[in-house]
Formats: structure tokens, C-alpha cells, sequence
């Protein structure tokens, strides 16, 4: 509430996020919505399933904040206890609500199910509030006035907590500042490596300011996050300026703007040139398919793939002759070549990739050390090989050689344009 700003908490409920398996992602779906609108978000908590420290939670980050946004805790059994913590927090009984049971018993008529009784549980709102319709599940959830804040509270599981969010939360704070924004573009690097593109565009953030820029790497990805708030069209237009000055400097490293993957990416320029890929792969063990198939519509480009590990199946299943195999072994820059190229022949595709490597945490020698990973693209027009050592856990040197390899055949896509 300082300086005028709006200002938000999130909570997430739910003891599994006090946990070492899940992880509350949810707050961050939450902050990007809400920075889209100027409302920072300052705090960040989780709670187990208690209604007493849940409903302390609630009041105290009332206390503090313009809004509070709750996930989690919604459902009908017995541990979803966020109804009875928003009801104590507000000091207020819940109260049976025949319109949201009706909502809750459409649904199951719907999905042609009878409704199980405790579900009623979720049919009781807390006075004052206004249900939420929960159109992807159905657990409701509520938004109510405090003094002068706003309480939130949707379902935990994010495909329904989103639907909530963006239909029954922004509009309400996209009144807060009229006209305000934040605009934010991500430019997505392949093929670099994070202090590399640091100094190169260290001297933009003086011009552009460093709270303007997040720089976020992932094992052979970067993205770059250019943002600035303001009047919507003044705040477009210094993005826009702050993209081009980024990519002047950064050239062909930017592979997309607001792309989600290198995949992506690939999948696009191919479709343009309306050619196909096929894939070879051994230490990847099928993980560039995977992020190829990741991206709907990918089937109109991409054919398949091979996961040959065995010199036996790299042999019959994409015919990499036997003496290659032999001579130079088979993480080497003759087989990743043989691989990308039988990719490419045996599937009929115009573009082939072969991925080859040690991904350890055995299997290294002082000649091939863990982390060697060599890779190909066969396309119409020749074919290119890089090899690199990547340093990390098997996981980490699979991502690196996963994104290499897609990055490679961006880079000759983009070399070569039709
Ligand atoms: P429903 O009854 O529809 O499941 P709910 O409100 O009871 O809704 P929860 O039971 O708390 O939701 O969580 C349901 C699922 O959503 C779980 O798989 C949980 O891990 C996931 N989830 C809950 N909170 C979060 C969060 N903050 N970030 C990411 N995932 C979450």
C-alpha cells in the first residue's frame, strides 16, 4: 500500500506443498497476472491444512495487503479445510447455498456420475462472499470484500485456479490502475551460455534500467524478460524499443519472442518451409521427441523418432555402418553424423537430427568423459556436427544436449532461409 501501489499475498494451501515432492506454483501464475496490472505481489506463504493457521494467515495478510489470493483447500474431503478458515478468519458461519449445489449436482449430471454427499461440503459459502463458478472442476471458490481489501480464494489445481483468476479476479484489479500495465516480452535464447550474453548486454541495462530485465537460464536455454510499467501504450512502446535494442545486439542467439520452446521454434520454421524432421537418439533416450511432440500440431512436421542406445539398434534401425561403430566408437561425431542421416533416410523426412553422448554417472573415460555429447542435423542442404562437454548430473547433461541439438537445427534454419 506504500507509494500508492497496490499491493498482494499469496497463500497456497495444502500440506503435500510443505513436502519435498510438490512444489506451489500457482503463486507464480498468480504474480505474473496480477504484474500485468501493476499489483505487485510482496508476500508468498504456505500453509499446511489447518484451519487455525490458515485463518491467522488470512487476517494477518488482510491486515497488510490490498488483495490476498488463497489456492488450494477448496475440495470436498475431509483435509480441504480453507471454507472453515476463511469463515473463521472473517469471523463470520458458513452457510448452506442452494444455487452453488446446484452448480456442483449440473455438474455430475453431466458427467452422467451420481453426486457423493460429502460434496454438499462444498456448497456452503461464507455470507457476504460471492461464489466463483468452478467451470474446469468442481470445487467453487469465493471472492469477498474485507475493509478495504480483497480476498480470493480459488481451487488448487491450477487449470482451474487459472480459468478463476483470469475470469472473476483481473477484470476487478484491472480497475485498480486504469490504464496501467506492465508489458512484458521474452525472448527466447538457444545456444548460449548465461555470462556470454551478460556481457553482451550488460551496457542495456543502464539505458533500459536492470529491474527491467530478468534474465532466467535453463541448461541451453535463456530467456530474457523485457518488461516496463506504465500507460499501456507508452509501457508497449518502450518494450518495443527495448526488443530491438536487444536484438541488435544479440542477433541470431533470440530465437523466438514469446515462445514457449526451441521446439516450438523448430516446429514453426519448418512448417513454413513445409519440410519434416525425423530424430536419432541414444543419450537423449527420446527426449527431444518428447519436447518436438510437446507442441500441438506438431504431427504435421515432425514424422517420429528412433531411441537407438544399443550399437545394435543404431546399426538396424538406422543403418550406421558396423565400422563406424567400430573405429570410432559410438559417441563420436561420425555416428551422431550416420544417426542424423539414417534419421533422415529411413523416416523419409527432409531433416534428420542424431544426438550422441555420456550422460554418466558411469560410463566416462579420460578419451570421452561424461558430459561428451556430440550431435547432427542432416538437412537437403548438408549436414552439421558440434560436440561439447557439459558439466551437471545426468538430468542436467540430457537437458543441455536436448536443446542443443534443437538448437542447431534452429541455427541452420534460420542460415538458410528458403
Ligand atoms: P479440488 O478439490 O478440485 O482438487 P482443491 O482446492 O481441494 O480442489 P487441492 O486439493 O488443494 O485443491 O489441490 C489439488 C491439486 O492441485 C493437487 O494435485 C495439488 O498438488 C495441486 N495444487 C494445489 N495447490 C497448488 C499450488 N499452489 N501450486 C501448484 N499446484 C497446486
Amino acid at each position: 500500500m506504500s507509494d500508492g501501489r497496490k499491493t498482494a499475498a499469496c497463500l497456497a494451501v495444502g500440506s503435500e506443498l510443505l513436502g519435498e515432492r510438490r512444489l506451489d506454483s500457482n503463486s507464480l501464475t498468480i504474480t505474473r497476472a496480477l504484474a500485468r496490472h501493476g499489483v505487485v505481489v510482496e508476500e508468498k506463504r504456505v500453509v499446511g491444512d489447518s484451519v487455525g493457521l490458515m485463518a491467522a494467515a488470512i487476517r494477518e495478510l488482510l491486515g497488510r495487503h490490498d488483495l490476498v489470493v488463497v489456492t488450494g483447500g477448496l475440495g470436498p474431503t475431509a483435509d480441504d479445510v480453507t471454507r472453515e478458515a476463511v469463515a473463521l478468519a472473517l469471523d463470520r458461519e458458513l452457510e448452506p447455498s442452494a444455487e452453488v449445489e446446484g452448480w456442483i449436482r449440473d455438474r455430475y449430471a453431466r458427467l452422467g456420475r451420481r453426486m457423493p454427499e460429502i460434496c454438499t461440503g462444498m456448497a456452503r459459502v461464507v455470507p457476504g462472499s460471492r461464489p466463483l463458478h468452478n467451470d474446469r472442476g468442481s470445487a467453487p471458490g469465493l471472492m469477498v470484500e474485507v475493509g478495504e481489501s480483497l480476498l480470493a480464494v480459488f481451487p488448487g489445481v491450477p487449470w482451474e485456479m487459472e480459468e478463476m483468476l483470469e475470469r472473476d479476479l483481473l477484470p476487478v484489479v484491472a480497475r485498480w490502475n486504469p490504464g496501467v500495465a506492465r508489458i512484458s516480452r521474452t525472448l527466447l535464447l538457444g545456444g548460449v551460455v548465461e555470462s556470454d550474453t551478460e556481457e553482451k548486454i550488460r551496457h542495456l541495462y543502464e539505458q533500459f534500467g536492470r529491474e527491467n530485465v530478468t534474465i532466467l537460464a535453463h541448461y541451453g536455454v535463456l530467456r530474457l524478460v523485457l518488461s516496463f510499467e506504465g500507460e499501456s501504450s507508452a509501457a508497449t512502446r518502450r518494450v518495443d524499443t527495448m526488443e530491438a535494442a536487444f536484438r541488435e545486439v544479440l542477433g541470431d542467439d533470440v530465437a523466438g519472442v514469446d515462445v514457449d520452446s526451441l521446439a516450438e521454434v523448430v516446429l514453426e520454421k519448418l512448417r513454413g518451409r513445409q519440410e519434416t524432421l525425423a530424430t536419432a537418439e541414444s543419450c537423449t533416450g527420446g527426449l527431444v521427441s518428447a519436447h518436438l511432440t510437446d507442441v500441438p500440431g506438431a504431427s504435421d512436421v515432425f514424422l517420429g523418432g528412433v531411441v537407438s542406445y544399443s550399437n545394435e539398434a543404431k546399426e538396424t534401425m538406422l543403418g550406421v555402418a558396423p565400422e563406424l561403430l567400430l573405429e570410432h566408437g559410438a559417441v563420436s561425431e561420425e555416428v551422431a553424423r550416420a544417426m542424423a542421416e539414417g534419421a533422415r533416410e529411413r523416416l523419409g523426412a527432409d531433416w534428420g537430427i542424431g544426438v550422441t553422448g555420456v550422460a554418466g554417472p558411469s560410463g566416462g573415460t579420460e578419451e570421452k568423459p561424461v558430459g561428451l555429447v556430440h550431435w547432427a542435423v542432416a538437412g537437403p542442404g548438408g549436414l552439421w556436427t558440434k560436440q561439447r562437454v557439459f558439466l551437471g548430473d545426468r538430468a542436467i547433461i540430457r537437458e543441455w544436449s536436448l536443446n542443443a541439438a534443437l538448437d542447431l537445427l534452429r541455427r541452420r534454419l534460420t542460415a538458410d532461409p528458403l
